[in-house]
């Protein structure tokens, strides 16, 4: 087996990086990895749980014994806790509100970089998009492509304000604004690092967004 073309591809919220990445995977026939669904799964068990998840000690603990499961398909995603089916609850307002601060747990990190890692290694398709916030720069800073998606805030706020259920304007900017700023203190995703190319898609369709981002993957991988 011939070891799959890594693409990294990083932004902040609202930058359509998901939809963007699973579109790139699915006209190239590659896998395809939100890292920040896994992310949201493990938040889902904490709440599920009912453990405090600024308790990094409790939180690590409840890991030990989760089986997280994604799908690499870009045309049939879902995740997994356990057996239970997540791929809808980890959307809700209540996850999408705690799933930061599980993030900061570095415990939490190393678990799930170490799944991801995994996922990449096994994937069976020729390549796979592995999306998120430090995947150019700490869980694959060597991919065979590294991309930062990035647009205006007043754009990504639109776009964003399409997907997620009604809510004044200003308040989803308050949500969108907490969160890329509680994640930035994690990893620097508004910047790209040395070798990783920016895609800015603020001017862009959806359509040419994802034709730049394959456009990029293959001149990277010829
Ligand atoms: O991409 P999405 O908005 O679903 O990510 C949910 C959360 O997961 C982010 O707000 C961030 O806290 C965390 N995350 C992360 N590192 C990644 C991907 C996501 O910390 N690589």
């Amino acid at each position: 087996m011939t070891t799959p073309i890594i693409v990294a591809l990083d932004g902040p919220a609202g930058s359509g990086k998901s939809s963007v990445s699973m579109a790139a995977a699915r006209r190239l026939a590659f896998a395809y990895l939100d890292t920040g669904a896994a992310y949201r799964a493990v938040a889902w068990h904490v709440l599920e749980h009912d453990i405090d998840a600024e308790d990094a000690v409790a939180v690590t603990g409840s890991l030990e014994n989760v089986e997280l499961t994604f799908a690499a398909n870009p045309d049939d995603f879902a995740v997994s806790v356990g057996s239970t089916n997540v791929t809808d609850a980890i959307r809700t307002p209540h996850v999408t509100a705690l799933v930061s601060a599980v993030a900061r747990v570095p415990a939490v990190r190393a678990f799930l970089n170490q799944r991801f890692r995994e996922t990449m290694a096994n994937a069976t398709q020729a390549g796979i998009v592995v999306e998120g916030r430090d995947i150019t720069t700490v869980v694959a800073p060597d991919a065979d492509a590294r991309i930062l998606l990035t647009a205006d805030e007043s754009v990504r706020m639109e776009r964003r304000g399409l997907e997620v259920p009604p809510q004044s304007r200003d308040e989803l900017t308050r949500l969108v604004r907490d969160r890329d700023a509680a994640d930035a203190r994690v990893s620097d995703f508004m910047t790209a690092a040395d070798g990783v190319v920016t895609i800015d898609s603020t001017n862009l369709t959806f359509d040419q967004t994802v034709d730049a981002v394959v456009a990029h993957i293959r001149s990277a991988t010829a």
